[in-house]
């Protein structure tokens, strides 16, 4: 029987905690605040904008997107950023991506201080992450994280692959997984598109992280029998019960894995929700460190 790897319990009780922290956080101060820079609304971040914004209303976090004008660059990204960075009233920021050439996402985002870089993926919180002394975790590699834990995957010591090399999700996550505690001790090896034939790679590894975005990539073709997948892949397909409507899915096919996978993580519903309740936990310790000076950096 394969196990559904439902995220929301997980997300659930991240965020009970962080609501507990936004209530401790007494008249008179400014409440948590997150801001969310993006392309504009016809960015396919609408609905990624829409999750931050109702996860924050629910947890008593201010939120506001702040969409770049048409014709706007770097120097406006970088503008933006910086002020956003030196205002007091704004704890944590995030920039949606990818972001298009001419843009140049990790020299903007290295704008922010590494308190303020809530999804932690800007060149020095990256630094910080492999220098073992973090001060915010890509909140997509806590998350797939945080669901194997909550199902008490086997990866301390055990064979686990990465799918995926990106700076932004495939290599933080790997690092993560490979670190000792707060890591994962996993032995971990690292997948990408150069690295040849999956079925054999795959073999042994008793849990798989699919950070691609290729639907049906995993099957049972290339799935050892009785492996876990956390599958952080996202990709829109038409939606064949709603007809000129797409829908989410991930990179596993997880009809064909029912049955032959130990557990899967659902997609909806798995990595997604738990990231999102990742941002909200990071801008509530963004808020303590740089309001309260609790553990800063
Ligand atoms: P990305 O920058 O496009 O990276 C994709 C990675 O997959 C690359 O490293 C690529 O290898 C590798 N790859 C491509 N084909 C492959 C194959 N056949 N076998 C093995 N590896 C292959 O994407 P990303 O930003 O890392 O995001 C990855 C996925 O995660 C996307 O679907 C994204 O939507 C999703 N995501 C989900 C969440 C969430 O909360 N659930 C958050 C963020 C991202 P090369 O380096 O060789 O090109």
């Amino acid at each position: 029987m394969t196990i559904l790897l439902d995220g929301r319990p997980v997300a659930e009780a991240i965020d009970l905690a962080t609501r507990t922290a936004v209530a401790a956080v007494g008249a008179g101060n400014p409440p948590p605040s997150l801001v969310s820079v993006h392309r504009g609304l016809d960015s396919p971040f609408r609905f990624y904008l829409r999750r931050q914004a109702k996860a924050a209303g629910a947890l008593g976090i201010a939120f506001r997107d702040v969409p770049l004008e048409p014709g706007d660059g770097q120097e406006e990204l970088v503008a933006t950023l910086r002020s956003l960075d030196h205002d007091p009233a704004v704890h944590g920021v995030l920039v949606e991506h990818p972001l298009p050439a001419p843009f140049e996402f990790f020299r903007a985002v290295d704008e922010l201080r590494p308190e303020k870089d809530v999804d932690g993926v800007s060149p020095r919180s990256l630094g910080r992450l492999v220098a073992q002394h973090p001060v915010h975790v890509p909140a997509v590699a806590r998350a797939a994280l945080a669901i194997a834990r909550h199902y008490r995957l086997p990866l301390d010591g055990e064979s686990t692959v990465v799918l995926g090399r990106s700076t932004t999700v495939g290599l933080p996550l790997a690092v993560l997984l490979a670190s000792p505690p707060p890591g994962a001790n996993a032995a971990v090896t690292v997948l990408h598109s150069k690295s040849g034939d999956l079925t054999q790679r795959l073999a042994g590894a008793r849990t798989i992280f699919s950070c691609v975005g290729r639907p049906a990539l995993l099957n049972r073709g290339n799935v050892p029998e009785g492996t876990h997948v956390v599958d952080v892949g996202v990709s829109s397909v038409p939606d064949p019960d709603r007809p000129g409507a797409q829908k989410a899915v991930g990179d596993a096919d997880a009809r064909a894995l029912d049955g032959w996978a130990g557990s899967i993580t659902p997609v909806p519903g798995g990595v997604g929700p738990v990231t999102v309740a990742q941002l909200m936990e990071a801008t509530v310790r963004s808020w303590r460190m740089l309001v309260r000076g609790e553990g800063s950096p």
